[in-house]
């Protein structure tokens, strides 16, 4: 869809405005006692990313610890299948911990020694955050707690065990649901408590200024990278760019750098779960409206009184009621697209990757890879398609033969 006649110039770099709008999604909606650490953050990460000296020692880590560059890898036998458009995967699995997390994680990992705070708190779902958060601290000798629903814990006993092996200490929430919503709440108590020694690596492109535009802008290296990559092996730039939605961040960061490329469609892809009707999905462009979750004014699934609604994906990490307000603003200008994969979908795309590249896809990265699938069969086979390959699948292979009804 392009933008309305009348709509400005687009400029990428422009937002968040200076309080952390992204037009009307966004924000700070925190109480008082949180305000003057978030001041503090936002006032450190606009120095840190000035200094040429943070982001050479960043860039550092992300090679030496973590594995950037990430190949650019020709899908060839799945683009075979679909028998349309090249489908290239960008390969965040191949990254240490599994997953793009470590990007933001290492990054928010330097820029707290940077302002002498040594303690760390972070949130998990599935316990990918938390792993890459727990890699960072070990790394950088930083204390670390992370917060982890009860019931999250149990579903993930093994990134709990991760974790607490890189000498993490993992606190259960026993709250409400007791999973991904009430570990950020959890954290975000402590983190008023203990804010003089504290930061608070937050997992996504969510929650109060300065975070979405900081996470965003952690994972502004995978774009960068895939840009470049693409420009090398194909000479122009692609047709199309898909990645899972959950909070966005990794979705942001492919996209950011074609935000201003007319010619190339970006499109995000929401967990359609069982179905779309209410509970069973977390498709928040299906179903949700505007309102405020966890700081942040956004899309988000809820009642008629603007109580949470429950939410369901087969993949953890795209199981939130709420979606990162910069995916907001770019939907409402028709810039990025948004679509869903439902669980049974996933389901089978997970075993056809598998099958025919040899790479066992996260769940949460099946759910690009769906509907990558239908658009390469759209297409023809001059175009190109670039999927964020989120994370590896190692972490889902139990549950997913569980569901498949086989035995691990
Ligand atoms: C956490 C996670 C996601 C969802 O988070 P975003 O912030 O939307 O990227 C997607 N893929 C993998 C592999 C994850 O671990």
């Amino acid at each position: 869809m392009p933008p309305p006649a009348d709509a400005p110039r687009l400029d990428r770099f422009s937002l968040p405005d200076a309080a952390g709008h992204f037009g009307s999604y966004g924000g700070v909606f925190v109480p008082e006692t949180l305000m003057t650490a978030l001041q503090e953050l936002a006032a450190a990460y606009e120095l840190a990313r000035k200094d040429p000296s943070f982001q050479a020692e960043l860039r550092h880590h992300l090679k030496e610890f973590a594995g950037r560059p990430t190949e650019l890898y020709l899908a060839e036998r799945l683009t075979q299948h679909c028998g349309g458009a090249k489908i290239y995967l960008k390969r965040e699995d191949l990254l240490h911990t599994g997953a793009h997390k470590i990007n933001n994680a290492l990054a928010q990992a330097l820029l707290a020694r940077r302002m002498g705070k040594r303690r760390i708190i972070a949130e998990t779902g599935a316990g990918q955050h938390g792993v890459a958060t727990a890699a960072a601290c070990a790394k950088f000798g930083l204390e670390c707690v992370v917060y982890m629903g009860a019931h999250d814990m149990e579903r993930q006993a093994l990134n709990v065990f991760r974790m607490r092996l890189m000498g993490a200490e993992v606190r259960g929430v026993e709250a409400g649901q007791k999973t991904l919503k009430e570990a950020i709440n959890e954290a975000m108590r402590d983190w008023v408590t203990n804010v003089r020694n504290t930061h608070y690596i937050l997992g996504t492109a969510y929650g109060s200024h300065p975070y979405p535009m900081m996470v965003r802008d952690f994972h502004r290296v995978i774009g960068q990278e895939a840009r470049e990559q693409i420009l090398a092996r194909e000479g122009r730039l692609p047709d199309e760019l898909i990645a899972c939605v959950g909070g966005g961040s990794n979705a942001i960061g492919l996209f950011f750098e074609f935000l201003e490329e007319p010619g190339v469609r970006l499109t995000g892809v929401e967990a359609g779960g069982r179905s779309l009707t209410r509970g069973e999905h977390a498709a928040r462009f299906a179903g949700g409206r505007l309102g405020v979750l966890q700081g942040c004014k956004t899309f988000l699934l809820q009642d008629a009184d603007g109580q949470i609604e429950l939410t369901h994906s087969v993949s953890a990490g795209l199981d939130y009621a709420a979606v990162g307000p910069e995916h907001a603003f770019y939907r409402d200008r028709g810039r990025i697209d948004f679509a869903s994969a439902s669980d049974d979908e996933v389901l089978a795309t997970f075993q056809l990757c598998s099958r025919l590249e040899g790479i066992i896809p996260a769940l949460e990265s099946t759910h690009a890879l769906v509907h990558a699938v239908k658009r390469a069969q759209a297409l023809s086979r001059d175009k190109i398609i670039i999927v964020n390959l989120s994370g590896r699948g190692d972490k889902d292979v139990q549950h997913v033969a569980q569901l498949l009804g086989a035995t691990a």
